[in-house]
């Protein structure tokens, strides 16, 4: 587990993403999908991410510094309901400006609820990073509310299901119980060293 994280910056356009000096990995997912507790669980801090859910954060890509060698782009969510159009749209320009400027960006962690299986806007963003050729890793989190059957049925559902785009092994994980935690830091690991 990293020693030293701390919040780094809150970017509202590209001009305010801090310099790409050291590799990047970005998180993405559906509004309460786990993100932030899959954040502060990976680095060991309880309230880290809690700061992309303060009110007007929420909209803004949170940066984060993992012991002066990494930075983890924490996304803002998507897909809640009562988000209007034109914050759709705002959303959508910043996150597409980073998918496709961030120079150091290794990987992206796109996190989908074991119990809910890629939907919609999740799929959307997954063809999308396919066609830029980002690599991805997917994570079904909130494991610890299915048994582990149900578990691997999900993630042999999903490889069928993207068997064409070659997407990786989806990763189990659970914020609850730590679940996961391990192979996800190898994963990111392996990306950093491409
Ligand atoms: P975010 O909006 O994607 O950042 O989601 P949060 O991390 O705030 O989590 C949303 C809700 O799901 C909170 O009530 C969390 O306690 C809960 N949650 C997140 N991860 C897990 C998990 O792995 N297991 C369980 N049981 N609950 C989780």
């Amino acid at each position: 587990m990293p020693q030293e994280v701390s919040f780094v910056t809150s970017a509202f356009q590209s001009e305010q993403f801090p310099p790409a000096d050291r590799p990047e990995i970005a998180f993405a997912g559906r509004s309460n999908v786990g993100k932030s507790s899959l954040i502060n669980k990976l680095v060991g801090r309880k309230n880290l991410a809690k700061i992309s859910a303060r009110p007007g954060r929420t909209r803004s890509i949170n940066f984060f510094s993992v012991e002066n060698f990494l930075y983890l782009a924490d996304l803002p969510g998507y897909g809640y309901a009562a988000v209007s159009q034109k914050m759709r749209q705002s959303w959508k320009r910043l996150v597409e400006a980073y998918l496709t400027t961030r120079p150091n960006l290794k990987a992206v962690v796109l996190i989908i609820d074991i119990r809910r299986g890629p939907e919609g806007a999740d799929i959307e963003l997954l063809n999308w990073l396919r066609a830029y050729e980002i690599r991805t890793v997917i994570v079904l989190t909130k494991a610890d509310k299915v048994s582990r059957g149900r578990a691997k049925q999900r993630v042999d559902l999903i490889l069928q299901q993207f068997a064409e785009g070659g997407v990786d092994r989806p990763l189990i994980f659970s914020a609850k119980t730590g679940q996961g935690k391990s192979e996800l830091w190898s994963r990111i690991q392996e990306a950093i060293e491409g």
